[in-house]
């Protein structure tokens, strides 16, 4: 079963696509939890960050390059901006295709909260 994120690499599922290239896919996250909420994803299958293989480093490089410049792009680079990446259960990780969450435009508080 391809996940939701394939089917919008594919085309077959609408999204609000901010940047492709033949390596990534940004697009708006459909419930943002920040003004700037996008998601960034390879266009290969990796499904958790447990899943990526060495020969994946440079594509890694490219995301957080891509995050930087989207970043900037957004006009969030100055005050700040958080780089997300969940993994399996306990990461609280729901699509499971590797994705990087760039959140920004307001102050996002702890990144966990302490209890
Ligand atoms: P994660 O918990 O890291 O797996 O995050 C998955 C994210 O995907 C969540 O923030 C969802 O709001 C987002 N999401 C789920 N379905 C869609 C969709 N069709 N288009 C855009 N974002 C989505």
């Amino acid at each position: 079963m391809p996940t939701l994120f394939e089917k919008i690499i594919a085309g077959d599922l609408p999204a609000n696509i901010v940047f492709r290239d033949d390596r990534v896919t940004a697009f708006l996250d459909i419930r943002p939890a920040a003004p700037v909420h996008i998601l960034i994803v390879p266009n290969k299958v990796i499904a958790t960050a447990n899943d990526v293989a060495d020969e994946d480093e440079a594509l890694i490089g490219h995301m957080f390059i891509l995050a930087r410049d989207l970043a900037r792009a957004n006009g969030i680079d100055a005050d700040g901006y958080r780089l997300v990446v969940n993994c399996n259960a306990h990461g609280g990780q729901e699509v499971y295709h590797l994705h990087m969450h760039l959140l920004g435009g307001k102050p996002l508080g702890p990144m966990v909260l302490r209890k």
